[in-house]
């Protein structure tokens, strides 16, 4: 019968693992040549020290002992030796590692940051609705790092054991070539015993994998923020505790029973191909052709021997690297997808000049998150410069998708959008998507000062312009009651002192940032969903209250709030049902007026 052909897993094979490590080796090497040559280089220089202070030098001494040679003989070469690597060990390696290193390995991770961070912000928001990118954008971020330096280690581990091989490998052949035949034969045997030994370790991990994510799932429990509350309150903790007992008590039966054959093995192992070959078998050898055959002198003999013990340690690290080297290549496989991941919502390539502001319009707009499953289906409005608009209707009708589309967050899959006459698409992205302010109802607080979050960029704050804007938003009453005003630092995430903030004191410092900015279009997502009444009615009266030519869109299912807006669309089931002021909406009488009605009854309900 055919035996299937085993399916190379993405990042397999040598050749693509080379090509993984070159990938993040030119991205150290530009961002920090030096550093990364000496990290790649280290091995190598210790591989040949090693050789000359502890083979050659060796060897060296005895023969000046035996030949009664004089003092200043070696004393020379001891001494000239001792300068060399004083010189570079300890002084070039101290100042490189402790003085010059720190700060150019930020470089490193800079660029590595950058890579992953940069992508991330311009990769279609679409995508982190896949939980496939999704994956690899947390491994990319998690790993990119760790990556870089671990193949630097490798690398330059396998360099310099070559350069290892390469030099006491000329000395052996040069003086007598048995020497590297017995660390051939002891290389080749624990390297077929070493896959022997890998596949069982592989079925341990196996087997030990389940174990391992229950342990972990536990310890995450303990430690996330997520579970803080729920673990105080209830008893799932005691639970938790006996289900980790119990695998840990899994995990120790099953290494129990797998790890006495790996011992036996890798005993084996090391008595025949290391012990057994060459400080047995060879070592004799070579004693006999010193002291019976007189063919080596006592020097020779040391440092025949040490250059075949570091060409079989140089070996042995090789077998070691390699298949480090296809492990790294895995991980890098997985953030060169994310990489790849292509960008669909983008500037084109030459875009029309921006319109300074203008109208919106949607020409038989439809889209879908996933294929064939329309969440718009041939949407049509025109949003007028300066106009206040609302979109209501219940959840899941389609309304944030909408103002997402608006600011090519995401493109349509059919009909077009446009800004002042021209189709978005044709538009730079960047510029376009700054006529945009969004309050969002998912909004984020920085853990920055209160005055950053409402500039939300480097520029300094203007304060008098900050302070009318907390004024309108509601967030002035909050900002009257902190010690050092606009200096104050939000969350405790980094300062003491730090401020948190209730969910209706966040909206409002949100709504304030919106309004500072003065963009073109403001959009506000249910903006008064987590603000109590009084503030709920102050916004929406600052809201139609903006001055100057604000488009002003809101979304929102209480109706209370955007009966004052100058058109109103409902939405239901990803399309307009009905569209024009409250008025003419409720004298339609259709499904607006009977939401309306509706709501008007339960907010008196509540208040009697
Ligand atoms: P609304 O704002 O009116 O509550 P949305 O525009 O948020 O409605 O959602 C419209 C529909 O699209 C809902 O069925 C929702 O589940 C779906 N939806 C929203 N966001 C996503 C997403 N990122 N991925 C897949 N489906 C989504």
């Amino acid at each position: 019968m055919k035996k299937d052909k085993k399916v190379k897993k993405p990042g397999e094979g040598v050749l693509r693992a080379v090509s993984n490590a070159l990938f993040l080796l030119k991205i150290a090497l530009k961002a920090s040549p030096f550093i990364t040559l000496h990290k790649l280089l280290a091995t190598s220089k210790n591989r040949i020290i090693v050789f000359f202070e502890h083979t050659w030098l060796l060897g060296f001494m005895i023969d000046c002992i035996a030949g009664n040679e004089p003092f200043r003989k070696p004393a020379s070469v001891v001494m000239l030796m001792f300068v060399i690597v004083c010189l570079t060990v300890n002084v070039f390696d101290n100042f490189v590692n402790h003085k010059y290193d720190p700060g150019e390995c930020l470089k490193i991770d800079r660029a590595i940051h950058d890579m992953v961070y940069t992508k991330a912000e311009k990769m279609d928001l679409r995508c982190y609705d896949d939980p496939e990118f999704y994956d690899d954008f947390v491994w990319a971020t998690r790993e990119a790092k760790n990556q870089v330096y671990a193949v630097i280690n490798t690398v330059g581990g396998i360099i310099g054991n070559i350069i290892g091989i390469a030099i006491n490998g000329i000395y052996l052949m040069t003086r007598d070539g048995l020497g590297m035949v017995a660390v051939l034969v002891s290389f080749v045997g624990s390297f077929i015993i070493s896959f022997w030994l890998n596949k069982l370790w592989y079925r341990l991990d196996e087997e030990a994998n389940p174990i391992s994510r229950k342990l972990s799932y536990i310890k995450r429990v303990f430690y996330l923020t997520d579970h803080a509350k729920e673990l105080r309150l209830s008893n799932v903790k005691e639970r938790l505790y006996r289900d980790f007992d119990a695998a840990c008590g899994e995990m120790r039966a099953l290494r129990k029973k797998r790890t006495l054959k790996i011992c036996i093995v890798n005993i084996l192992n090391n008595f025949f191909f290391r012990d057994f070959l060459i400080q047995g078998v060879y070592l004799l050898y070579l004693l006999w052709r010193t002291i019976v055959k007189k063919a080596f002198s006592y020097g020779t003999m040391v440092t025949l021997y040490n250059s075949c013990n570091s060409v079989s340690g140089s070996f042995r690290s090789i077998s070691y690297f390699i298949p480090k080297l296809q492990e790294h290549s895995l991980y890098i496989e997985k953030i060169r997808h994310y990489l790849d991941n292509e960008i669909t919502v983008k500037s084109p390539e030459a875009p029309l000049p921006l319109p300074e502001s203008g109208d919106i319009v949607l020409d038989n707009v439809t889209f879908g998150y996933k294929e064939g499953e329309n969440v718009l289906d041939g949407i049509s409005m025109t949003v007028k410069k300066g106009e206040r608009i609302a979109l209501v209707g219940y959840n899941g009708a389609g309304k944030t998708t909408l103002v997402k589309l608006m600011m090519r967050l995401y493109d349509p899959t059919d009909g077009v959008i446009s800004y002042g006459g021209t189709d978005v698409r044709q538009l730079e992205l960047d510029g376009y998507r700054d006529k945009f302010e969004t309050v969002f109802q998912d909004y984020q607080i920085f853990a920055a000062t209160v005055g950053q979050n409402i500039s939300a960029d480097d520029t300094p704050l203007d304060a008098e312009r900050a302070r009318e804007a907390c004024e309108k938003s509601g967030f002035a009453r909050k900002l009257d009651t902190l010690p050092d005003g606009f200096d104050t630092p939000l969350t405790r995430e980094f300062e003491n002192n730090g401020v948190n903030l209730s969910g209706g004191e966040a909206q409002s410092l949100v709504i304030a940032r919106a309004l500072y900015k003065n963009s073109p279009v403001i959009i506000l997502d249910e903006p008064s969903s987590a603000l109590d009444p009084i503030a709920e009615y102050n916004l929406n009266k600052t809201m139609l209250d903006i001055e100057g030519e604000h488009t002003v869109i809101t979304i929102s299912h209480r109706l209370s709030t955007t009966k004052t807006a100058d058109k109103i669309y409902m939405l239901e089931k990803g399309r307009i049902i009905e569209e024009g002021s409250h008025d003419e909406l409720m004298r339609l009488d259709g499904k607006y007026a009977e939401m309306f009605r509706l709501q008007a009854e339960k907010y008196r309900a509540q208040v009697i």
